[in-house]
């Protein structure tokens, strides 16, 4: 579509300014959700802060950047045609042709006209006497609907630390999630990377090849595995459009919402030696398979969990070249796969290189940022250019960035002040007619897979809202705090409950996510078993949940 023609379509959808649904977000969840309500016929739009659609892949546009699922598995599985139309040319797709993809299905389904992009909404208060939500956006406008549904993504608010002199470097510097649109040369450029997580390590490999001088601070090493990434031709993709159906079925029976299954036969029942065998086979095998087709108890056992962990610290060594660097970049102070397991291209080779130092920002922290680059306790070091990998404020933090009150004038923000409290991580109770798209406390898996199964929920309760003549739900108290201590109760037998990471609401530049500080941010069941307790509550005519 021509950009005229997408003005002006801006500008139709903008005169309306009173919805049934608004959907906040045009990412992977929103594009999905705005369909359904489409073909229901229900009057609704998607607000965007960004100038277009994509969410997640409209952002991180950093050299390196891809999926960590295996593209058909990522993709929507709604529709057959979509499914036949649609050529991933790699097994783990770039972000561009990840961004293409979503405009394509965007275009195929007319779901632009039911778009608006630039629109921050900024505040939203639920009106209790209209029963209906009354939302403020940055440029000054109102908008009223009767629901919104958020897809505003768990990790879409970046954070910077907090270093003196941030503003004084006179080269680029930004957070990875902004790197820019429009091409930054890198070459011959000295480069600095803060932060060794998921982002850093897909991104490492790339600025090396390029930059004239890399300089990583790494405060903690992350376990990281090859991606074994590789095209898939025609002929290939054909296979797979041929398998999808079994595909989809088994990213549907699988706890992660992919096609690895755990190895279920028992760490302690099989042999070292076997072991290491499937460890072998493992490693060279494409994408989550090391951490999802592995032993559980690799995930529960602290005993199992060290021995994978020193078999991947071997690898680790037999990849990189200078001992001393190679023992930085295992590390200690946690056991493989209870953080996200960032999955790399060369990233353990990059230090071999010449051109790439890696300091040690626990022993040496940095002190300021300057003009010319910055300093640690023991050193300067200028550089051109600053990266900040630095992460996010998951989950709750992109709804904190919206003032939302519901009844009573309760505050969203306040609610979750230690962490996020919800029914089922859809819902949450004195907040009516929201409802939250692969929010917080809802299923971790593969993410199109879980933002499906809450958008093949919330649409089928905004129909019954709708046949029913409610005007008005709400989550029960008890029902909440039940769901709560449930997800609570899923964290406790696993090792990911000490990850210092996004998982348990860690982040050392944020006031009130100190270590220690736990925030249960996921369901830890398993999609299944989340998928059954949504069908559950679903066929029960909503059980823990009013309306009126
Ligand atoms: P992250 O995992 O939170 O990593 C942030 C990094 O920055 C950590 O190494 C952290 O060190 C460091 N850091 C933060 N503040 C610092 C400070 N003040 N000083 C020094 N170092 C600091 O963030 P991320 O790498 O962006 O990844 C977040 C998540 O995004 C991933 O786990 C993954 O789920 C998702 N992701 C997905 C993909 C994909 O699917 N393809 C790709 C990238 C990311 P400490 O460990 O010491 O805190």
């Amino acid at each position: 579509m021509a950009e005229a023609e997408v003005a002006e379509l801006h500008s139709e959808v903008s005169r309306e300014t009173d919805h049934e649904v608004v959907v906040i977000g045009a990412g992977v969840a929103g594009i999905y959700q705005i369909k359904r309500l489409k073909d229901l016929g229900v009057r609704a739009i998607v607000l965007d802060a960004n100038p277009d659609l994509g969410g997640t892949w409209y952002h991180n546009r950093y050299p390196g950047a891809r999926f960590d699922s295996e593209s058909y598995t990522y993709g929507y599985s709604f529709s057959r045609e979509l499914l036949d139309e649609w050529h991933w040319t790699e097994q783990f797709s770039p972000q561009p042709e990840n961004l293409r993809y979503l405009d394509f299905v965007a275009r195929k389904f007319g779901l632009r006209e039911h778009m608006q992009f630039d629109s921050r909404v900024e505040a939203m208060r639920f009106d209790e006497e209209a029963n209906i939500w009354r939302l403020s956006l940055q440029d000054g406008s109102e908008i009223t609907t009767r629901f919104v549904v958020t897809g505003v993504g768990v990790l879409s608010t970046p954070t910077l630390p907090r270093f003196e002199g941030m503003e004084l470097f006179e080269g680029p510097s930004f957070h990875s999630f902004h790197w820019p649109h429009e091409p930054l040369d890198l070459a011959g450029k000295r480069v600095a990377v803060i932060g060794t997580g998921a982002t850093a390590i897909q991104l490492i490999p790339e600025v090396a090849k390029v930059a004239g001088h890399l300089t990583v601070f790494q405060r903690r090493p992350n376990w990281a595995a090859p991606l074994n990434n590789a095209p898939i031709s025609a002929s290939e993709m054909d296979a797979i459009r041929a398998r999808y159906d079994e595909i989809f079925e088994t990213c549907a029976r699988t706890p992660g919402g992919f096609e690895h299954e755990p190895d279920r036969r028992g760490f302690y029942n099989v042999t070292a030696e076997e072991r290491r065998e499937l460890w072998d086979r493992l490693y060279d095998e494409p994408g989550f398979a090391i951490w999802l087709r592995n032993f559980v108890e690799i995930f529960i056992d602290e005993e199992a969990n060290r021995e994978f962990s020193e078999y991947i610290a071997e690898r680790i060594r037999r990849r990189v070249h200078d001992p001393e660097v190679a023992e930085k970049l295992i590390p200690k102070d946690h056991g493989f796969g209870i953080q996200r397991l960032p999955m790399e291209t060369g990233y353990f080779e990059a230090y071999n290189r010449p051109n790439v130092d890696l300091v040690d920002s626990a022993a040496t922290p940095i002190e300021r940022i300057t003009r010319m680059g910055l300093e640690t306790t023991e050193r300067s070091f200028e550089f051109d250019v600053i990266v900040y990998s630095t992460g996010f404020d998951s989950f709750t933090g992109a709804f904190d960035q919206i003032n939302i009150e519901g009844v009573g004038g309760a505050r969203l923000r306040d609610k979750w002040a230690d962490g996020p409290v919800t029914y089922l991580g859809l819902l949450v109770s004195g907040f009516p007619n929201f409802i939250m798209l692969a929010g917080p406390q809802s299923a971790a898996t593969n993410f199109p897979r879980g933002a499906e199964l809450a958008v093949d929920w919330a649409t089928p309760l905004i129909e019954y809202m709708r046949e029913h003549g409610h005007q008005r739900f709400d989550a029960e108290e008890t029902a909440e705090a039940a769901w709560v201590e449930h997800v609570k109760e899923m964290y406790q037998g696993l090792l990911l409950r000490k990850a210092k990471s996004w998982i348990t609401g860690y982040n050392s530049n944020l006031d009130g996510h100190e270590y220690g500080k736990t925030r249960y941010n996921i369901y830890n069941g398993g999609g299944p078993k989340y998928a059954q307790r949504l069908r559950d509550v679903a066929t029960r005519n909503y059980e823990g949940v009013t309306f009126d």
